[in-house]
């Protein structure tokens, strides 16, 4: 079986190939390392593994068949969205229509990430797969936002219309190791601010929550979709909510770190609350994370401190 992955090169990508070449499958790693790093992979001496510097927002002609094709490139985290607006929005419409045509070419199976940020700013919280969601369409956040509800309407067309094969995942916020230290996201963000001794920037008061998945958790959620015959959209996320500021305090904690937080404006558009409802992810697929807060940060924590080490 071969599978193929964009945004191979990325953080989630790159763990997601580790798992394939786990379980014996050859993988295909297509990137064009727009956010992503060749050091991902760099670890990777399979021969059933290849790398293709591409992007997907031009059509990509293979020979090989393709069994299963995961979708994953995209800029992910809220300041690389916002520096590359028009590259989002390309990747989610062009780069998903190319992908999609790619997997109809080879009759693959094909798999969409999308994400919880199709629900911007809920009114409803846990968030179930039924509920529509509250995005500005023209704000800063509206090119990721848009782009992925877009990618998943293309994905559904393709399905009802072509008959492919298709998954839609709603990836909510996942952290762990190859996260990039400086990609802005809360998580690097705030465990390198306390290890270098600086202040914590917690955005408007704090009050706004998130839940948070170890990647290993989230990855195995997302192959385990893929092998189900569910073609609506799954969440794939951790229940366990916390506000921003109660995590600023669980970083300190468990680096043993003393900094100061420091409370900075709040970006347009962020959402207050974010929690998966996995009720669908539960039952279809018999999957819940495993890997507890304490335990994913302190991995997470131990990689950040060699990055800082090598970086010095
Ligand atoms: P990432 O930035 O580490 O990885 C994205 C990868 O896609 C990068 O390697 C980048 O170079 C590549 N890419 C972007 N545009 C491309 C293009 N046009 N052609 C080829 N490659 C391209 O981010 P990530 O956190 O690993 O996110 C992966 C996917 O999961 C994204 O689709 C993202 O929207 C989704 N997601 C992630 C999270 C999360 O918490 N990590 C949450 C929700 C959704
Ligand atoms: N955040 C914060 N300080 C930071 C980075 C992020 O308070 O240094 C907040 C951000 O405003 C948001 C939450 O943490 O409310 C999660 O932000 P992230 O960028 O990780 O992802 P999002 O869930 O917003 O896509």
């Amino acid at each position: 079986m071969r599978a193929l992955v964009t945004g191979g090169a990325g953080f989630l990508g790159s763990h997601l190939c580790d798992l394939l070449l786990a379980k014996g499958y050859e993988v295909v790693c297509v990137d064009n390392l727009i956010t992503g790093n060749t050091q991902n992979i760099a670890h990777i001496k399979s021969e059933k593994f290849s790398y293709i510097n591409h992007d997907v927002t031009k059509p990509l002609y293979l020979e090989e068949k393709i069994d299963f094709l995961y979708h994953l490139a995209s800029p992910a985290s809220p300041i690389d969205y916002l520096e590359l607006p028009i590259q989002t929005l390309k990747v989610g419409a062009l780069g998903t229509h190319n992908m999609l045509g790619l997997a109809k070419e080879k009759r693959a199976r094909f798999l969409l990430a999308s994400t919880s940020e199709i629900y911007g700013d809920p009114l409803v919280n846990p968030q179930t797969e039924e509920y529509w969601g509250n995005v500005n369409p023209i704000g800063p956040r509206g090119v990721y936002d848009e782009a992925k509800r877009f990618a998943e309407a293309m994905t559904m067309a393709y399905h009802r219309y072509h008959k492919l094969d298709t998954r839609i995942v709603r990836i909510f916020n996942t952290f762990g190791t190859r996260m990039r230290l400086n990609d802005g996201r809360v998580v690097p963000n705030f465990i390198g601010q306390a290890l270098r001794g600086e202040d914590l920037t917690v955005y408007g008061d704090g009050s706004q929550t998130r839940s948070f998945c170890y990647v290993s958790d989230e990855i195995e959620g997302i192959y385990r979709l893929m092998m189900s015959d569910y073609a609506m959209p799954v969440n794939i996320g951790n229940p366990e909510e916390h506000t921003i500021l109660e995590f600023a305090r669980i970083i300190l904690r468990i680096t043993g770190k003393s900094s100061k937080i420091a409370f900075k404006p709040l970006p347009v558009d962020d959402p207050k609350q974010r929690r998966p409802d996995i009720t669908k992810a539960r039952e279809l697929l018999g999957w819940e994370p495993k890997v507890s807060l304490e335990r994913g940060l302190k991995e997470t924590i131990k990689y950040f401190k060699d990055v800082l080490s090598t970086v010095k």
